[in-house]
């Protein structure tokens, strides 16, 4: 076990940071310190979803429940459907052992409930990580405040842009999907009294519209899924006129509920879709990647956040391992090997899912896109639900042992 002295840095303080912060604190026994750039722990006006696999991380950490209670759980499988409201096929929404459902989280409840659960000492708002380097002993960080600090180590959970990211050695780079999605949410009393409380994936010929309530049912989440090449020319998200939801969706022949759904948005922003290409390593001496800093995707498989849950809890697992400082270097490799497969086939599925969904590449073919999607309800109910990232990192650990 680590001693309570240990002192590790954990720079960004969104949904997976602050994740991170509650698994060390809980499993590994260690306090660490959260440094956001931000002077508040924010997220956008949208949803999110907490699927199967992150349930069960987030039981063993005791948040399911307050989740549960903030969120809504649909009240069955979800569908796709084609354009015209043809359904394609029902989507998985539980594990198989049906412990664990889909949950719609309002992301600003999510990332309240977490921040909560973290001691208010262990935040530093308003420090902005400039750089991080190696030391012979331990690692340093600057800020752009100015102030700079030591760490026995250091875990990079700042996003797709991380700056922690540099100092693994690894790639700063992200790809843009040609896509932009536009988001927000719809308060359940404009919408039909009989609209469905499940999740409804409407897929066109090359755009899809995606939503799920949240909210105890008082809010549905919509995600508007466009091509555009306007994040290529400035920054990457923005508010926008609901008139260019209905202008893009105009430009093809829809079934009058997609209609009837979209005239019930009030407010909406844009956001262009970026991921990176899956790393070579997550980790250098006592350095670690976390969230999207790892591993961001696009949002067609609602894993990226599911999938830091993953990581936090695989991560204070072998820290846990640890007996001393000089052991964090290889519970960082051992972490990397137990996450680094599992969330690049989620990275490359991600892609692969919103070309399905928006019937491109090899997709376009529908009658092919349709099978595709049918059979994939059951490969992401046992292979993408049913994972047990703790049980995992058991496994990886005695592969370890025996070596
Ligand atoms: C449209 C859309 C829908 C999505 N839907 C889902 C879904 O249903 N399910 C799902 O699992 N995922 C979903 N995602 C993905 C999910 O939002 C992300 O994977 C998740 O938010 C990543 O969390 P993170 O903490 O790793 O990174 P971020 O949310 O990017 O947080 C990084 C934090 O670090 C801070 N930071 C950045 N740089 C620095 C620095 N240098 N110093 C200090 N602080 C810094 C930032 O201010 C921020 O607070 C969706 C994404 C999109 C775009």
């Amino acid at each position: 076990m680590l001693s309570k002295a240990t002192r590790i840095a954990i720079i960004g303080g969104g949904l997976g940071g602050l994740s991170a912060a509650i698994a060390l604190k809980k499993i590994a026994g260690v306090q660490a310190t959260v440094f956001e750039q931000s002077n508040k722990h924010d997220e956008v006006g949208a949803g999110v979803t907490i699927a199967p696999n992150a349930c069960r991380v987030l039981d063993k950490l005791g948040l399911l429940e307050p989740m549960r209670r903030a969120g809504a759980i649909p009240d069955g499988h979800g569908v796709y459907l084609d354009a015209m409201g043809d359904v394609v096929t029902d989507a998985a929404w539980e594990d198989t052992s049906r412990q664990y459902q889909n949950i719609g989280m309002y992301r600003p409840d999510m990332i309240d409930i977490l921040a909560k659960a973290v001691d208010p000492e262990a935040i530093r708002l308003h420090h902005r990580a400039k750089s991080v380097e190696i030391l012979d002993s331990g690692v340093r960080v600057l800020f752009e405040n100015g102030k700079q600090e030591d760490f026995d180590a250091v875990i990079g959970a700042d996003g797709i842009r991380s700056v922690v990211r540099k100092a693994v050695g690894q790639p700063t780079h992200f790809v843009y999907s040609g896509y932009m999605a536009y988001r927000g949410v719809i308060d359940a009393a404009d919408l039909p009294k009989d609209w469905k409380r499940i999740s409804q994936t409407w897929m066109g010929n090359d755009r899809h519209l995606m939503t799920y309530p949240l909210q105890q049912y008082k809010l549905y989440n919509y995600v508007a899924c466009v091509p555009s090449d306007r994040p290529l020319k400035g920054p990457w998200s923005g508010p926008a006129d609901v008139a260019e939801v209905h202008a893009e969706f105009s430009r093809q022949k829809w079934d009058p509920r997609v209609e009837q759904f979209l005239s019930a948005i009030k407010e909406t922003f844009w956001w262009g879709l970026f991921d990176i290409e899956p790393l070579t390593n997550w980790s250098r001496g006592p350095i670690a990647l976390l969230g999207d800093a790892a591993h961001s995707m696009i949002p067609h498989q609602g894993q990226g956040v599911n999938q830091a849950f993953e990581d936090c809890i695989t991560l204070a697992f072998f820290l846990k391992e640890a007996d001393s400082v000089s052991d964090i270097p290889e519970a960082f490799r051992r972490y990397t090997a137990a996450r680094m497969q599992r969330a690049a086939i989620l990275q490359v599925g991600s892609r692969r899912a919103g070309a399905m969904f928006d019937s491109q590449l090899q997709f376009t073919n529908t009658r092919k896109r349709n099978v595709d999607i049918a059979s994939g309800r059951d490969f992401r109910r046992a292979v993408v639900f049913d994972y047990d990232a703790l049980k995992v990192a058991e496994n990886t650990l005695q592969r370890f042992q025996r070596v």
